[in-house]
């Protein structure tokens, strides 16, 4: 495994590679960003050069039996604790220490990666602490993390920490690219609302849901426009169905009118976000009116944060949807 599989993360990557290369590799550490952001994909690549004989600072060899092992996902030095139920009991690590004492097998080091780092109960935290003050001296301990403050002070003091930041929107789509080739047609419209995250933009990609989700939105934006009040139940009705995807209804909605007052202040089709659907955009920008497109944006905004503070959801979403047909009337 390789660090030139990573895309983005220059920083993340050139510290671990200099701790490694300086043989300077502590006992824990703490990746922590944003969820999808890719630590448990560094982290997987950390693990196999720090468990690799023959490694070159930047990727392992992908010959020696740890290498061989860890690639199979069979190599029993490396372990990964995930969060099954709501948190990480105290239990989960104590298994971990039990497990961490036994020297590795086929490898120079032994790697743990504990994901969700923070779901780990207080209890747990203050049991992987009596690690963390006296590790065995092959072990290494990832944490990755969404949130870093939930973590105890004596953990974090412990740890290093490595920041994973987000990715521009050049790295999002030179990713998908990547992936699924030049000609997808979504790929600036998903790298635009990955928003930097990767996992998010691999989300997209795989979901059939969202593609149709989206036609839905964009139809209900399009349908507001009109002053026809009947069309209001029908598109209520679509959001009370996809109660669970509000939030990216609401996005979806929001940088459609985003891109129609794009499109009606600079007529520069490449400003675009949703780009695969410029002619639906273009074809609607008279119907709106540059107030109205910003007022627009601002009802979706109060909106979202009337439903984050337990509005009735039913009753913000009607009220939205009025206020927006409203505004175009
Ligand atoms: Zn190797």
């Amino acid at each position: 495994m390789n660090f030139n599989e990573i895309i983005g993360q220059r920083d993340v990557v050139e510290g671990l590679k200099t701790l490694i290369n300086s043989d300077k590799v502590g006992h824990a550490y703490i990746f922590y960003g944003p969820e999808g952001i890719g630590k448990s994909t560094v982290a997987k690549i950390f693990a196999s050069i720090l468990m690799c004989d023959d490694n070159t600072g930047d990727k392992s060899c992908g010959n020696c039996q740890s290498c061989r092992l860890f690639e199979n996902g069979t190599n029993p030095d490396f372990g990964i604790l995930e969060c099954k139920g709501l948190s990480i009991g105290v239990e989960e690590i104590r298994n971990l220490q039990h497990d961490i004492c036994v020297r590795p097998l086929y490898s120079k080091r032994k790697v743990y990666l504990i994901r969700d780092a923070e779901k780990m109960t207080v209890q747990a935290q203050n049991c992987l602490l009596k690690t963390l003050e006296e590790p065995p001296e092959y072990a290494v301990i990832i944490l990755a993390a969404s949130n870093y403050e939930v973590l105890l002070e004596t953990i974090r003091s412990r740890s290093v920490r490595v920041d994973f930041k987000k990715n521009t929107f050049d790295e999002v789509k030179r990713f998908i690219v990547k992936r699924v080739g030049e000609d997808f047609e979504q790929a600036d419209f998903i790298a635009s609302y990955a928003d930097g995250v990767i996992g998010r933009a691999l989300r997209l990609m795989d979901s059939e849901g969202f593609k149709e989700l989206r036609d839905k939105a964009i139809d209900a934006v399009i349908k507001l426009s009109g002053s026809d009040f009947e069309d209001i139940p029908n598109i209520s009705v679509m959001f009370d169905e996809n109660k669970e995807d509000a939030d990216s209804m609401l996005d979806i909605m929001l940088l459609f009118y985003r891109d129609l007052l794009i499109a009606r202040k600079s007529g520069n089709e490449k400003l675009l976000i949703n780009s695969d659907k410029k002619d639906i955009i273009l074809k609607n920008t008279s119907r709106f009116s540059t107030g109205k497109l910003l007022h627009n944006i601002d009802i979706i905004e109060e909106t979202r944060r009337n439903i984050k503070q337990n509005a009735n959801y039913q009753l913000a979403i009607q009220v939205m949807l009025m206020k927006l047909q409203e505004e175009n009337a």
